[in-house]
């Protein structure tokens, strides 16, 4: 009988969650083991999600900008049959992404000497990992620790038939086939508001149902009545407080029926209702793993599960669903293994991105919550348009919003809408992060910026800030 292998740690899922983990033990010299399910490595942040998801978005934009340029008219003017770029076209490319992204992200294991196994995994016991790798052949293998990183996958309302051709998720949408004209989207979260501003981009009717009072309420109030605007002003159709009844679909289009009592027709479906963790069949049950209702696995604030050398993180816990904040959990919880006096902190004040267009990203504290909280702020106020950078790039949409206390002008939010948003706020961020008195609004006075950038509008929001309270 061979002996067993045996690692300090095993790492499941190599999406950004894993990779952070695995890379984080490496680096403190643990004997560390990656088992992914796929042919390749990257999760489902690779090879559909983030990835593909930003290069489509990407080349939408490109394609826009070179054809809304007056100096390119003339260029674009014989061409533009040419230029109706097919949403397969653009797929092409992020093919070409991923690939790059593959190689990048494997040679990061071999480097640290994390070794990679394929293979389904599931727990035998709080120590032991079974790797199903396909044709009735299996293996075992011992940890002393295991962090779970399985990510998440589309959630599929019932009555909805998702083996139907005109009817995609977030997934199945990179497959798509056909030219539509028109989309229905369900679902007003971040996946259905990006999905809402990638196919508009590229010129299709989109329809955006909502089954919520606004889109993206996590969000400043003031951000997401931008953003709304912005997407009704661009010809999206958004209809808030409205649930499906039935979906009926023939040769021709997609018959969306509201149980308000209207109908919405398109071209295809695409449905963006949030996420489910990837949490069955890993042997949870056994050591009474828990979770809720949408299979998002319960951990405390080290990712602990309630066994306590089995951790989770990434999407498999939910909330914030993003690959940056998958990446510092999982090297969070490596590091808390083996350090257990790690400071968490930064995971709290993790930036959200949201690549609409234009696009979102915030850091810290909103309105609501301030204002819930009773804390005594104010806000200043940068409008893009006023900005050397934006008027030259054209992109005059967006603005930043930095609250901040009244009294001592620390930092507490930081909320961006526009372009180059999710690059923006790191400014922001870095301040708002000082300990003490180096978190101040007079930093942005006090402070040289180069010019003409975007960055310029910190300088502008701040000065209005301090306007208002002298
Ligand atoms: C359309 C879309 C756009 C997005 N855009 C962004 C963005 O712009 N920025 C951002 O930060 N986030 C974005 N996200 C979110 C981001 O993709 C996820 O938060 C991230 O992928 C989560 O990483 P993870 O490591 O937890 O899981 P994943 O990336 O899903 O990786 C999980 C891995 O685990 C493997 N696995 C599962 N079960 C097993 C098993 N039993 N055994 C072995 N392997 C297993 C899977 O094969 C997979 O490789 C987007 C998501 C979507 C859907």
């Amino acid at each position: 009988m061979p002996q067993r292998k045996s690692f300090d740690l095993v790492v499941v899922g190599s999406g950004p969650g894993g990779e952070g983990a695995a890379m984080q033990a490496a680096k403190l010299k643990k004997s560390v083991a990656v088992i992914e399910q796929s042919p390749l490595i990257g999760g489902n942040c690779i090879h559909r999600a983030t990835i593909p998801s930003k290069t489509l978005r990407h080349t939408a934009h490109q394609l826009v900008v070179f054809k809304s340029d007056p100096l390119f008219m003339p260029l674009v003017s014989g061409l533009s049959t040419q230029l109706q770029i097919r949403f397969s076209d653009i797929l092409a490319r992020a093919k070409d992404v991923i690939s790059k992204q593959v190689a990048l992200h494997s040679s990061h294991y071999a480097r640290n000497k994390v070794e990679v196994i394929h293979g389904r995994a599931s727990l035998i016991d709080a120590n032991t990992i079974r790797v199903d790798k396909g044709f009735g052949l299996s293996e075992d293998i011992q940890a002393n620790y295991v962090i779970f990183a399985t990510g998440s996958r589309p959630f599929h309302p019932e009555g909805i038939d998702f083996t139907n051709p005109r009817v995609f998720d977030s997934d199945t949408i990179l497959d798509l086939n056909i030219e539509p004209r028109t989309v229905t989207i369900y679902g007003a979260g971040v996946v259905g508001c990006e999905y809402t501003s990638i196919f508009r981009t590229l010129g299709k009717k989109v329809m955006l149902i909502n089954n919520r009072s606004k889109l993206m309420s996590f969000l400043d109030d003031e951000i997401v009545d931008a953003l709304s605007y912005h997407l009704r002003d661009e010809g999206v159709v958004i209809r808030h407080n409205e649930f499906f009844d039935d979906v009926e679909v023939d040769d021709e289009r997609v018959v969306m029926s509201l149980k308000s009592g209207k109908k919405v027709y398109s071209d295809i479906l695409l449905v963006a209702s949030g996420r489910i963790g990837n949490s069955e069949n890993l042997g949870f049950e056994k050591l009474n793993i828990e979770k809720n209702q949408r299979g998002y696995v319960t951990v405390n604030k080290y990712f602990q599960t309630s066994a306590p050398n089995i951790y989770a993180v990434g999407d498999l816990v939910g909330f914030p669903n993003l690959a940056s904040a998958a990446y510092d959990q999982g090297r969070f919880a490596a590091l808390h293994i083996y350090q257990p006096d790690a400071d968490n902190g930064v995971l709290q004040d993790a930036p959200l991105g949201i690549y609409t267009t234009p696009e979102i990203s915030s850091i810290g504290k909103t309105e609501q919550e301030l204002t819930a909280e009773r804390i005594p702020y104010e806000v200043g106020q940068a409008s893009f348009r006023h900005l050397a950078r934006s008027q030259i790039t054209g992109r005059k949409v967006g603005m930043l919003k930095i609250l901040f206390h009244r009294e001592t002008l620390q930092i507490l939010g930081i909320h961006c809408f526009g372009q180059n948003a999710t690059e923006i706020v790191h400014i922001g961020q870095t301040i708002m992060l000082q300990k003490g008195e180096a978190n101040n609004l007079h930093y942005f006075t006090s402070t040289t910026f180069n010019y003409p950038t975007m960055a310029e509008a910190y300088r502008v929001a701040a000065l209005n800030g301090l306007n208002r309270v002298s």
